[in-house]
């Protein structure tokens, strides 16, 4: 069908496949490295070597499946991976990220790449499939991302269609996806990315190449923020210890939030230390600070917060072990207050936030503030066993 028309000039269909995939789809594009092509991209050598192998040799797999945890560069390979399919300039290995194609794939225009993302959280079967055919029940449904993976690439050498946050497919979504997976079109790759592959069907998984991505070394991370984000070293460390693993959360973190809610947990500490009517207002202050919409949420992310001050609390207590400090700004001011607690009596502390923490998630809906303020007697009274002693 498509050899009666001209190269590149597109069918009535085929535009409106494209139209209805764009519309249905929810616009996104990936998020850019400071540099561009592969290169740009820190700490994923392996992942990426075998990519770059598999499209030099042109035997790159119709579906792909990107896994490893959060912020840790899966999308933005998926945008180099899109780029360099169709790039005119470094194609088929790497991206120049300057080629008129390199720019269509970055700003979301070109017309052989289509991004999923989830809407209002989940993506839904109308994003992939949006409505039944007008005639029957039991008519095909539309299917505009299969339509248009089947349609020859526009202007490019191939179609790509990558869906972020891919296990907030629900399952309707999902099984009008492996329509696309059971037979893949020729010219089509389909990348998943997903930091929980258990949430999607076996079958889908089973048709997809696995490619995992693994959490960054906190050294990597620091010189990448210090050399090409020009932060400080001592900026570069705090982000880097706070957003382990994840160069994504480092670099997005909010350090003024966080010096907030860190104060207000230093401070229902020693509250809790004091003991008395001091506690029961550290507690609600405690609360007020966490972050979250549901009060659960808020407990939970203020326990959270208290649980990191004495996890350094713990590592200067014990010494020797500096480089484990997360908040290291406080390091100097902390090893003096670490000094008039004992380990084992922070290790007990530790455990009852743990518990505190199990039954805010349990089913049971417990009292948030009452669950706090339990959590700090029951820590305050551990880190005063050894003065009782
Ligand atoms: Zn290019």
């Amino acid at each position: 069908m498509n050899a009666v028309h001209k190269p590149g000039k597109p069918t009535k269909a085929e535009l409106a496949a494209h139209d209805e995939a764009v519309a249905t789809a929810g616009s996104k594009t990936a998020p850019r490295a400071i540099e561009p092509g592969f290169g740009g991209i820190i700490g994923q050598d392996q992942a990426l070597n075998g990519l770059q192998s598999a499209l030099l040799r042109n035997r790159l797999p119709h579906a792909l499946l990107f896994n490893g945890p959060s912020g840790i560069g899966k999308a933005t390979s998926a945008g180099v991976l899109t780029q360099a399919l169709n790039c005119v300039k470094s194609g088929p290995g790497d991206a120049c990220g300057t080629c008129s194609s390199c720019h269509k794939v970055e700003r979301g225009l070109h017309p052989d790449v289509l991004w999923v993302a989830p809407h209002k959280g989940r993506i839904r079967l109308q994003q992939i499939s949006p409505r039944k055919s007008d005639n029957s029940e039991t008519a095909a449904p539309h299917e505009p991302i299969v339509n248009w993976v089947g349609y020859r690439p526009y202007e490019g050498n191939r179609r790509a269609v990558v869906i972020d946050d891919a296990h907030k497919m629900n399952p309707s979504a999902q099984n009008a996806l492996l329509k696309t997976l059971e037979e893949p079109p020729q010219s089509s790759t389909l990348v998943l990315i997903t930091p929980a592959p258990s949430s999607l069907l076996p079958t889908i998984r089973s048709r997809c190449q696995t490619l995992r991505f693994k959490p960054l070394e906190l050294a990597l991370m620091r010189r990448y923020l210090e050399k090409q984000l020009a932060m400080s070293a001592e900026e570069a460390r705090l982000r880097s210890s706070l957003a382990p693993g994840s160069l994504g959360r480092a670099i997005n973190l909010d350090l003024d939030a966080h010096e907030a809610r860190r104060n207000v947990a230093e401070g229902a500490l020693q509250d809790a230390l004091q003991g008395g009517a001091a506690l029961l207002t550290g507690a609600e202050t405690l609360l007020a600070a966490g972050a979250g919409e549901r009060k659960i949420d808020q407990a939970s992310s203020a326990i959270d917060a208290v649980r990191d001050i004495l996890h350094d609390l713990l590592v200067l207590a014990v010494g020797n072990q500096e480089e484990m400090v997360v908040n290291f700004d406080r390091a100097n001011e902390w090893t003096a207050w670490a000094s008039t607690l004992a380990p084992d009596d922070i290790v007990e502390a530790l455990g009852t936030l743990q518990q505190a923490d199990d039954r805010l998630r349990s089913p049971l809906q417990p009292n948030a503030r009452l669950t706090i303020e339990q959590a700090l007697i029951g820590v305050g009274s551990a880190l005063r066993n050894k003065t009782a002693k």
